[in-house]
């Protein structure tokens, strides 16, 4: 083992935070965690664990709910592809894998949702097999130690940093090595004001010693951002609502919204003109996803619209939380006590 690992285990040893999944060996939820946490901080992340873990204690148990459930128990997560991506290969190990999670890197590339990430994080914390896990945290960790400069977000940057990790990780407990790497970027080598006193690599940080800490990691370029202006409308009669489901690909997929009217501009009106008893409407509100702002306005209306569109459902006001609901109207039906 280098002196470079033992550094940083005996630091993870004594440091680490206490987070249910690291202690375990089910790769069932190691995969559950990790795909959970992706975009996520853990703190969030926690609560939806449990849960999946309560709802969903095996990978057959969550091949067999329903995809409304499983979205219902991801809902205020985002990114709902990949809670599509978990049911979608728990029925692939129920189906095509005899019910049994697969058990090396390779296999567990397979599954949907699965990059090479999350393979390697799988295979070497329950089969300590040896793959370099290489996630933002760890980016950020290498780049400084060796302050690198070559961007994380181009192609020589990812093979780079690569094969460095893949030189530093040791033959004799991979898994707890890439634990320790992970939480050596999220704990001590944090984006702003790394803790740079207490790290246990520190005397032999370049970026330290050359004061770049600050300029590493160097990405390419940020992904463009889109600005989208959603008018959702809120139908009320006495008890009812109506709602439609979002389908094709794009945010939300299959999720459940109130009719949606999009323009092309902030200062656009949408055509209003055929639904009467107009009641309210909100200033826009700003929901941001990976890659776009979304600006809300939801417009009130005390009765149903005389023709209901295909697609639309009407349902119970008091039946809405029964429907997997992005998090924004979510948000905006608890703090406007809508019904
Ligand atoms: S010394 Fe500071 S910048 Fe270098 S690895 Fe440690 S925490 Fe990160």
């Amino acid at each position: 083992m280098s002196n470079f690992t033992l550094l940083i285990v005996d630091w993870y040893r004594l440091n680490k935070r206490n987070l249910p999944w690291r202690s375990e060996s089910n790769p069932y939820f190691i995969w559950l965690s990790e795909i959970i946490l992706q975009q996520t901080r853990v703190d969030q992340g926690m609560a939806y664990y449990l849960t999946f873990t309560k709802n969903y204690p095996t990978v057959l148990d969550l091949a067999n709910a329903k995809e409304q459930d499983v979205l219902n128990d991801w809902q205020g997560l985002g990114y709902y592809s990949r809670a599509r991506n978990l049911h979608f290969s728990a029925k692939y190990i129920q189906n095509e894998l005899n019910g049994v999670f697969p058990t090396t890197y390779t296999e567990i590339l397979k599954l949907k949702g699965v990059g090479k990430y999350t393979a390697a994080a799988i295979s070497s914390f329950a089969f300590n097999e040896k793959r370099a896990v290489v996630d933002g945290n760890v980016y950020r960790f290498l780049s400084r130690v060796f302050d690198l400069d070559t961007p994380i977000d181009s192609s020589a940057g990812i093979k780079e940093f690569q094969k460095l990790a893949d030189t530093l990780i040791p033959e004799i407990n991979p898994g707890e090595h890439n634990q320790a790497m992970m939480e050596m970027g999220a704990s001590v080598c944090t984006p702003k004001n790394p803790k740079c006193n207490a790290c246990p690599v520190n005397e032999k940080c370049l970026s330290l010693a050359k004061n770049t800490i600050n300029n590493r990691p160097v990405k390419k370029g940020k992904t463009k951002t889109t600005d989208r202006y959603f008018h959702f409308l809120i139908f009320k009669s006495e008890e009812n609502t109506i709602i439609e489901q979002r389908i094709g690909k794009g945010i939300w997929q299959n999720m459940f919204q109130f009719p949606l009217i999009e323009t092309l501009n902030i200062n656009d009106k949408p055509d209003l003109t055929s639904f009467k008893n107009k009641t309210f409407e909100s200033t826009p509100i700003k929901h941001i996803l990976s890659h776009q702002r979304i600006y809300a306005t939801f417009h009130h209306f005390d009765s149903l619209p005389d023709q209901a569109a295909q697609k639309r459902l009407t349902i119970k006001q008091s039946d809405i939380q029964e429907y997997p609901l992005p998090r924004i109207i979510d948000r905006y039906l608890e703090e406007q006590d809508v019904f």
